[in-house]
Order: structure tokens, then C-alpha cells, then sequence
């Protein structure tokens, strides 16, 4: 089963708080069925030094965002798209932009 988002995506979020915002995905929570984009859905935590932080105070912290909540940008023409699949001639699974049938992977 070929996913439909994948570490590394360029993706853009199109719901939500962060509407409109492009980052890159730097983990894919298949599970919860979920990612986590670099810079999106950020939230402050306050964290106690010695918990793992060198200093006390406040921190920036990505929180996962839901799959469908966000839309990969095909490379090929910079929109964002919907991921169509493709399977090559040795047999494997591609995923393609419904644009402009640019590879995504
Ligand atoms: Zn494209």
C-alpha cells in the first residue's frame, strides 16, 4: 500500500489555524494518521529545566496535524495536488501529481 504522504513532502495546509502555510514533513504518524510539518501547528510549551531542556522557559513546539488537513506540493508544477497512483513497468507503485503528471517520488 503506497501512502500518500511521505517524510520529506512539501506539503501546504489547507485547514485549520494554519491555513495557507507550506512546510516540509518531517514525520509521518501513520497510526494516528497524522504528520508532523516543519513549522506548522505550532503551540508554546513551558517546560522545567533538567526535564530534558538545558534551560527553563518557553518553547516553540510542532504538534502533528491531521493527513487530511494537508495537501502535498508536486515539485514538478508548485500546486498543490491531489496524489494520483501510478504503477511503473518493473512493477512499482508511484505516486503522481493530478496536475501535471509529475512524479512526487
Ligand atoms: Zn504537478
Amino acid at each position: 500500500m503506497a501512502a500518500r504522504l511521505k517524510r520529506d513532502d512539501e506539503v501546504l495546509v489547507i485547514a485549520g489555524r494554519d491555513r495557507g502555510k507550506r512546510g516540509k514533513i518531517q514525520r509521518v504518524l501513520v497510526d494516528k494518521g497524522s504528520v508532523l510539518v516543519e513549522g506548522v501547528n505550532m503551540v508554546k510549551r513551558h517546560v522545567k529545566a533538567g526535564q530534558g531542556a538545558r534551560q527553563a522557559g518557553i518553547i516553540d513546539k510542532e504538534m502533528p496535524i491531521g493527513m487530511s488537513k494537508v495537501m502535498p506540493v508536486c515539485p514538478s508544477c508548485d500546486k498543490p495536488t491531489r496524489v494520483a497512483f501510478k504503477t511503473l513497468d518493473d512493477g512499482t507503485k508511484t505516486r503522481v501529481c493530478k496536475h501535471c503528471e509529475g512524479m512526487l517520488s
